[in-house]
């Protein structure tokens, strides 16, 4: 996820907003993406979708089985089915997107039902880890420009708590602050490793 968030610092450099991910599986790193939509005038070059496609190419279609997903904010819903697909096994993101986020808006990665009813298509949902090193990814939008993510943050586009479906995510019965701790937590047993 440092690496990721090191990513997000140099795509708002290259003149892309400060999205990035990185994909790995076994300790290794299969690729890395920084957001591409500026450069390419494509709104579908998010970060995790240049990502997933270029995986695919090195692993196979649908082959990402033991890969994690790292982005420093949570994939968008565009972004989310597509991990579903190609068979991701666990996805970490650092800063929360209630309005857009594939997770804590709309329910793709979580999405129970996309795999009993389509069985052998769809997976069971990857574990999921939110917020792991959510400060240090706030500060490079912060750096970007401080105006811009202060309005962003006031209208609820990114940031603020890790809570979906009523369920807490921490697992502790606490809420996390966007000011709270950077390493963060997970649905399913813990963030070992992810950082
Ligand atoms: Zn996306």
């Amino acid at each position: 996820m440092a690496r990721c968030i090191e990513l997000s610092r140099i795509a708002a450099r290259e003149g892309e907003l400060p999205f990035a991910c990185v994909i790995c599986r076994d300790g290794k790193v299969v690729v890395e993406a920084t957001n591409q939509v500026s450069r390419d005038g494509d709104v579908t070059r998010h970060a995790e979708l240049v990502a997933i496609s270029t995986a695919q190419r090195i692993l196979g279609r649908g082959r990402l089985g033991g890969c994690t997903l790292y982005s420093n904010v949570e994939p968008c819903v565009m972004c989310s089915l597509p991990m579903r697909e190609s068979r991701i096994s666990r996805v970490v993101f650092s800063i929360k997107s209630p309005l857009m986020g594939g997770f804590s808006r709309w329910n793709v990665l979580d999405d129970k039902n996309l795999s009993s009813v389509m069985m052998g298509y769809v997976p069971k949902p990857p574990e999921i880890v939110p917020g792991i090193l959510m400060q240090e990814a706030e500060a490079v939008w912060h750096e970007w420009n401080p105006l811009i993510w202060s309005i962003i943050r006031k209208r609820g586009v990114f940031g603020g708590h890790f809570r979906h479906g009523g369920d807490d995510t921490r697992g502790d019965g606490g809420e996390q602050s966007v000011e709270g701790p950077s390493s963060g937590a997970t649905t399913s047993g813990g963030g070992r490793g992810s950082q």
